[in-house]
């Protein structure tokens, strides 16, 4: 049984088929990669994931006078009145729950000569399989300093953990994070390391699966996408059944992870938010409140913490909300005590990215523009090491 210290406020969030996550026992603390939460006390279970939901998309409303007048009208009316425009501003509304996505685009999917989904999900689309709320990468849940260098996705025991993208089993065991193959200690639990058939700018690319209940493939096994690597566990440091799914980039290690929410394809007709959000000396905000509704959960972001989470080479992010149904948002961020907001539009399939500054507040950029070199979905195909 998973302890549970949630309390009376959040119980209500709480759906008990989203039980996460990474927690750890105090033996292991010091070990602690980062999606191992680390409990001194009690162990407590990370707050559950609300259910997922779409997000309503709120629209522009332009209502204005729009009864049409004949001749006769206009004849008999020598001041015709107009009525001035209303305009209504979006309301966030109730944020309805649903499990469904559209199908993911087709990877590797890049709209823009910066994006990099070349991965599909390593769940498969009858489940859940979306990154938890609570558990985003570059995340603090409890223990201090102890980043999350990866997603936590929701599963059923045994649910059939599916090869991101094409590559080799280069690990099977026990013992990633402590390097100690059949270390039942280890926090990552059985984990298998898959090194793609491709890269990224001349650098491999790994992911990472861990907490398995059983690995189903062997090392030095060649495996294309949706191939079963194992099944869903909750080995090594977590409070319940799920996916801890990393993405490495240059070398196998834990700290050369990126956040995943810019790698996986989105749900067709869906975007990606990304933000880099900085104080009044250009520093990367860290663990900054950032609300954004209507969002598929009540749980609100931060930015991430300062620690193992690597930023993108590009975006220099600090922030990324991923599988947002197109549409006008409102973001809120929490800055020297006050609430600043803003809107932005979500495009299907892109990414749109925001830079906050203390000295300019919130702009927008649009989509870089391509340079000539460019195609869709290049990858760079790498020699394995
Ligand atoms: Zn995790």
């Amino acid at each position: 049984m998973k302890p549970s210290f949630v309390s009376q406020a959040t119980s209500a969030l709480i759906d008990t088929a989203h039980q996460p996550r990474c927690t750890s026992d105090p033996s292991v603390r010091s070990l602690l990669c980062a999606l191992m939460i680390v409990f001194s006390i009690t162990g407590v279970s990370c707050i559950p994931a609300s259910t997922t939901a779409t997000g309503t998309t709120p629209t522009v409303v332009i209502a204005g006078e729009t009864a049409i007048k004949t001749a006769a009208d206009m004849n008999s009316t020598p001041r015709p009145t107009i009525e001035p425009f209303r305009f209504f501003l979006p309301t966030p509304g109730a944020e309805p729950i649903s499990g469904w996505r559209p199908p993911l685009y087709p990877v590797p999917w890049a709209v823009s000569a910066y994006d990099h989904f070349y991965f599909a999900r390593p769940i498969a689309a009858d489940n859940v399989n979306w990154p938890l709320a609570e558990y985003r990468y570059g995340g603090v849940f409890f223990a201090p300093n102890i980043v999350h260098t990866g997603v936590d996705i929701d599963a059923e025991e045994d649910t059939p953990i599916l090869a991101a993208g094409p590559g080799t089993v280069i690990s099977a065991d026990w013992g990633l994070y402590t390097e100690a193959p059949g270390n039942t200690a280890d926090p990552y639990g059985q984990a298998v390391v898959l090194r793609h058939d491709f890269g990224y700018k001349g650098q491999t690319l790994y992911t990472v699966y861990a907490h398995m209940s059983k690995i189903a493939s062997t090392l030095g096994q060649h495996v294309e996408t949706g191939d079963v690597l194992g099944l869903i566990g909750s080995t090594g440091a977590t409070t319940g059944p799920h996916l801890h799914f990393e993405v490495r980039l240059g070398s196998n290690t834990f700290y050369s992870t990126y956040n995943p929410e810019l790698w996986m394809a989105p749900p067709q007709g869906w975007g990606v938010l990304v933000g880099r959000l900085t104080d009044e000396d250009g520093k990367l905000l860290n663990k900054s409140l950032v609300e954004v509704r209507p969002m598929p959960s009540e749980v609100p972001l931060r930015t991430y913490a300062e620690g193992a989470a690597n930023s993108d080479p590009h975006y220099q992010e600090n922030l990324v909300l991923s599988d947002l149904p197109a549409g006008l948002y409102k973001i809120v961020l929490n800055y020297k005590d006050k609430d600043l907001q803003f809107w932005v539009d979500i495009y299907p399939g892109q990414i749109t990215y925001f830079t906050f500054t203390d000295e300019n507040g919130f702009e927008v950029l649009p989509p870089p523009v391509p340079t000539l070199d460019f195609l869709p979905g290049t990858s760079t195909p790498i020699s394995p090491p």
